[in-house]
């Protein structure tokens, strides 16, 4: 037939990412590898995908490729060249592509090139020129070659080729016992002819190694208010007890540098506000230390995979004066944050007498804070 099939490669245990899971199932930029792959090969010209993948693995991807009314799966070999063999002998289309499904940034464009490739030179093998000089050394890590840095290339997948040709490849290179490729261009240059690149992007990049996952930071800010009025000798600001003539009015003990912080961190995570997971109408928050509320706060952040890289808070208050406790209030926060004192930054200042602060009624507090991947 004259249409395209796909073999998606998944059946690596993605190893050198470090998840207990194989990566390719693992949510990246909220989605799976894997689905953003069978996503991008959704194009008419192309009739079946293959998805190879362990024995391991297959009801979790049975759950996505259910999705894809061509997608179907295929259990792969102890390697990758057994892998794609077995995925080959299935395959029913004239042009084939295989693709590493770790690859998940393929675009609809590539993948026209590739096929545009196949059909003008019988292959076509997306590939991006070098930009890091290469060298070939020996297993002492003595160098012994130098290939030319403007005839060098990183390879990439997808690769195309005519399925009879390379199902043909296939069969010399395993009659001949030589079955350790690590793409399919290297099999099909040996045993059929010099295979054809076309164009790679960088985008198209290989996810590998646990930085490979890292989403973008995420900022997050926060502001709360108290009033003075509690028959009280001081305020408590980021767990530091503070001599004050009276103390700040509160359903819980009043700290309200934390509870800007507290809401910093849980906006920057996508979550709901402290008054949702503390509610001052609960007794059990009656007077709480918000310090452990803080610490409650930084777990809800890790189980959405975050940690805070740093926190920056301002403090408007014309009373008391604060500047002896700033540092005791950086080291205080740096610990409930898990964070060096110097990624946490508190300032201070008086609002120059005007409005509320100013009158010396109450404190108000910003803070803003930077996530990142644990
Ligand atoms: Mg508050």
């Amino acid at each position: 037939m004259s249409g395209v099939s796909v073999i998606i490669c998944a059946a690596g245990r993605g190893e050198r990412a470090g998840f207990s899971q194989n990566k390719i199932l693992v949510p990246h930029l909220g989605i799976t590898p894997l689905e953003r792959c069978l996503a991008a090969f959704c194009l008419p010209e192309i009739k079946e995908i293959l998805v190879a993948i362990n024995e391991i693995d297959k009801p979790a991807v049975e759950e996505i490729t259910r999705k894809y009314a061509h997608a179907r799966v295929i259990i792969g070999g102890a390697t990758r060249t057994q892998t794609v063999y077995n995925a080959l002998l299935a395959t029913g289309e004239e042009i084939v592509l295989v693709h590493d499904a770790a690859r998940p940034f393929i675009t609809g464009e590539m993948i026209k090139n590739c096929i545009q490739s196949v059909q003008t030179y019988g292959s076509g093998i997306a590939a991006i020129p070098a930009v890091d000089t290469l060298v070939t050394a020996d297993e002492n890590g003595k160098t012994d070659g130098y290939p030319n840095r403007d005839k060098t290339y990183y390879i990439q997948t997808p690769q195309g080729f005519l399925t009879g040709e390379l199902k043909a490849a296939y069969q010399t290179a395993f009659a001949a016992g030589d079955t350790l490729f690590t793409d399919d261009s290297s099999l099909y240059s040996k045993y059929v002819r010099p295979a054809q690149l076309c164009q790679g992007s960088p985008e198209n990049k290989k996810l590998t190694f646990p930085s490979d996952f890292y989403a973008p930071a995420r900022v997050g800010f926060g502001v709360d208010t108290h009033a003075f009025g509690k028959e009280q000798d001081f305020i408590l600001l980021g767990g530091v007890k503070i001599p004050s003539k009276s103390g700040l009015k509160a359903h819980s003990d009043g700290d309200v540098l934390v509870h800007a912080l507290m809401d910093a961190l849980l906006s920057a995570a996508g979550l709901l506000d402290i008054g949702h997971y503390f509610p001052d109408t609960d007794p059990a928050y009656a007077g709480a230390n918000s310090m452990e509320l803080l610490k409650k706060v930084v777990e809800l952040v890790a189980s959405q995979g975050f940690k805070a890289q740093n926190a920056s808070v301002a403090v408007q208050a014309e009373t008391p004066r604060l500047a002896p406790y700033i540092d005791e209030i950086r080291h205080s926060l740096s610990a409930a944050l898990g964070l060096p004192p110097s990624a946490v930054g508190v300032t201070a200042g008086t609002n120059e007498k005007l409005g509320y602060v100013g009158e010396g009624k109450g404190v108000t507090v910003y803070a803003s804070v930077l996530l990142a991947n644990k």
